[in-house]
C-alpha cells in the first residue's frame, strides 16, 4: 500500500495532521493508498511557498516557463502506461479510457506551452497628444486549483498548465477520492528542476484544505471543477477577499433527437455517452427528448444497445464499455434516485438495480427509464450515473423549452439532418456547449464553460488561458 505526503516548496513533507484517508480501488474494494487529511497549516504553508516564488517565476520569459510544461508532457508520455494503470486502479476507469485521459493530458501541457509566445497586450489610441495607452496582460499571482475525482489527471493539467504559462504560481488540491495518479505525477516531475514553490500539492478535504486555500488573502484566483454545492461554498469563502473564482460545475445535459436524425448515429452516441465511465462525466447525456413519431423505434434500439453494454473490471482485456462506479456513496446515490423516480411513476425498461454478477465493487446496471415527466427529480437533478430517462416532444421549440427548463447550463446536444433546425437550436439552447450530431468530449482548443448554475468563467483554449491573466492599463505620456 502506498502513502503520499504533501508537496510544498519543492519537496515532499509530512502533513501537520496525523489523520489519514484511505483511497479505495472501486472494483476490488482494496485499499490502494493512504493520504493525509491535510490541515489549514499545510494549506497556508503551500500558499506561502507559492507567494514567495511568485516574483521570480513571473519574471522568467514565458517561453522558459513553457519549457517546463513541455518537460511535464514528455514525462507523462514516457510513463503513460504506468499512469493509466494507476488511474484505472483508483477510480475504475476502463483502462482504454484511462489511457486516453493520460495521453490527452500530455497534449494539454504542450498545447498550453504553445501560448507562451502568443500572450499579447494592446496599444490603444489616446485622446491626448503624445500619449500611448498600453494594455498589459499580467499574471494574477497565486492560483489555486481544486480537483474532482472524475477526470482527476486531465483536470489537474487544466489548472496547472494555463496558470504556469501565464506566470502564476500554483497550489493544487486533488480530490480525496482519486489523488493517486496526480501524486505519482508529482513524484515523476520532481527532477525537472522547477523552482521551489512554483507548484504545490496539498491533500485534504474540501471544507478544511479547500476552504483555507480559497479564503486566504494570498490567493489570486480559485479554479474549481466540482459540484454546484462546492462551487457555492467556494464563492462564499472567496467573497472574504473578493478573490476571483472560475467554476466548472455540474450539468444535466439534454439530448434532443429529431425525427429526421440519423437514428443509428443518435442511438450509438447517446448510449455510449451515458455508459462511458459509468455516466460519471459532467457533459454526458443526462436526459433525452425524442420526437414522438420515432419515439418507439428509438426506445427499442436504445434498450437493445443498453442491454448489450459490457460491464466488467476496469482492467478486463474484453474491452468493456464500463466498470464499477467510483464509490459506494456514488452508487447508492444513483440507486436512490432511480428508486425515487420509480415512486414518482417512472418505468424501468432496462437495468434499474445494482449489478448482481460481482461479489465486490460498486457496479450499477446501465438503466433506461420511460414514463418520466419534466418536473421529476430524475429530469431536474444531476444523476452522474449510467441512467437515461427519456421523454417525448412534438415540436422542436417544445424540445428546446424542455431542455432549457433546468438550473444547469453546461452541455446540450441535438441530432437532426436538417441544417436549419440544428442552427436554430444551437442559438436557442441556453448552454455553454452544444454538440450537433455527436455527444461530448470537448476540444482542448475550445472553451468549456457552464452557464447558469453550471459555472462561471471557463477552461481550455485561448479564453481558458486568459482566465489566469489580469489587465493593467498604462497611460504613457511623453514630450
Ligand atoms: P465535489 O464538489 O464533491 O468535489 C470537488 C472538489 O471540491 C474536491 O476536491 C473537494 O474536496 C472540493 N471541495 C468540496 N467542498 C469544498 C469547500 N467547501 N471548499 C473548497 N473545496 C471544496 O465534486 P466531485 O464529486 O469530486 O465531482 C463530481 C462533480 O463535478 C459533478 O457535479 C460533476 O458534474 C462536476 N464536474 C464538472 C466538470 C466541468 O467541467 N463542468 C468536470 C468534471 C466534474
Amino acid at each position: 500500500m502506498k502513502e503520499f505526503n504533501q508537496y510544498i516548496n519543492g519537496r515532499f513533507v509530512k502533513s501537520t495532521s496525523t489523520e489519514v484517508t484511505k483511497v479505495i480501488n472501486p472494483c476490488t474494494e482494496e485499499v490502494l493508498s493512504l493520504i493525509p487529511k491535510g490541515s489549514v497549516v499545510d494549506a497556508n504553508n503551500a500558499l506561502d511557498a507559492a507567494q514567495a516564488s511568485q516574483k521570480g517565476w513571473r519574471s522568467l520569459p514565458a517561453i522558459e516557463r513553457a519549457n517546463y510544461l513541455n518537460k511535464m508532457a514528455s514525462i507523462i508520455r514516457e510513463n503513460r502506461v504506468f499512469l493509466a494503470e494507476t488511474l484505472a486502479d483508483e477510480q475504475a476507469k476502463v483502462i482504454g479510457l484511462a489511457q486516453v485521459e493520460i495521453d490527452v493530458t500530455a497534449d494539454y501541457f504542450d498545447y498550453n506551452a504553445g501560448w507562451a509566445r502568443r500572450i499579447e497586450g494592446e496599444i490603444i489610441q489616446s485622446d491626448r497628444q503624445k500619449e500611448h495607452i498600453f494594455l498589459h496582460k499580467s499574471p494574477i499571482g497565486v492560483a489555486v486549483g481544486i480537483l474532482p475525482w472524475n477526470f482527476p489527471f486531465f483536470v489537474m493539467a487544466r489548472k496547472v498548465a494555463p496558470s504556469l504559462v501565464t506566470g502564476n504560481t500554483c497550489v493544487i488540491k486533488p480530490s480525496c477520492v482519486a489523488p493517486n495518479t496526480v501524486m505519482e505525477f508529482v513524484k515523476l516531475i520532481e527532477n525537472i528542476e522547477l523552482p521551489a514553490g512554483v507548484l504545490n500539492f496539498v491533500l485534504g478535504s474540501g471544507p478544511v484544505v479547500g476552504n483555507a486555500l480559497t479564503k486566504s488573502p494570498i490567493t489570486g484566483i480559485v479554479s474549481l471543477t466540482g459540484s454546484v454545492f462546492a462551487g457555492q461554498k467556494i464563492m462564499e469563502a472567496a467573497s472574504q477577499n473578493i478573490t476571483k473564482v472560475s467554476l466548472e460545475l455540474g450539468g444535466k445535459a439534454p439530448a434532443i433527437v429529431c425525427a429526421d436524425a440519423n437514428l443509428d448515429l443518435a442511438v450509438n452516441a447517446i448510449v455510449s455517452s451515458k455508459v462511458i465511465f459509468s455516466g460519471q462525466v459532467c457533459n454526458c447525456a443526462e436526459r433525452v427528448y425524442v420526437e414522438e413519431s420515432i419515439h418507439d423505434e428509438f426506445m427499442e434500439r436504445v434498450a437493445k444497445k443498453m442491454s448489450e453494454v459490457k460491464v466488467e473490471d476496469a482492467f478486463s482485456g474484453n474491452n468493456p464499455d464500463m466498470s464499477s462506479m467510483v464509490s459506494k456513496d456514488q452508487m447508492e446515490k444513483v440507486a436512490e434516485m432511480v428508486e425515487f423516480a420509480k415512486k414518482e411513476g417512472a418505468e424501468v425498461v432496462v437495468g434499474g438495480t445494482r449489478s448482481s454478477q460481482f461479489d465486490k465493487g460498486f457496479f450499477y446496471q446501465p438503466t433506461l427509464l420511460t414514463n418520466v415527466k419534466q418536473n421529476m427529480q430524475i429530469i431536474q437533478e444531476e444523476v452522474f450515473g449510467p441512467v437515461l430517462p427519456v421523454m417525448k416532444f412534438n415540436t422542436l421549440d417544445e424540445a428546446i423549452a424542455l431542455a432549457n427548463d433546468s438550473e444547469f447550463g453546461l452541455t446540450s446536444s441535438i441530432f437532426s439532418e436538417n441544417f436549419n433546425k440544428v442552427m436554430h437550436a444551437s442559438q436557442e439552447l441556453d448552454f455553454g456547449e452544444t454538440y450537433i450530431n455527436r455527444e461530448h468530449f470537448e476540444a482542448i482548443q475550445g472553451f468549456h464553460a457552464g452557464w447558469k448554475k453550471s459555472g462561471l468563467g471557463g477552461a481550455d483554449g485561448k479564453h481558458g488561458m486568459q482566465e489566469y491573466l489580469q489587465t493593467k492599463v498604462v497611460y504613457a505620456q511623453y514630450k
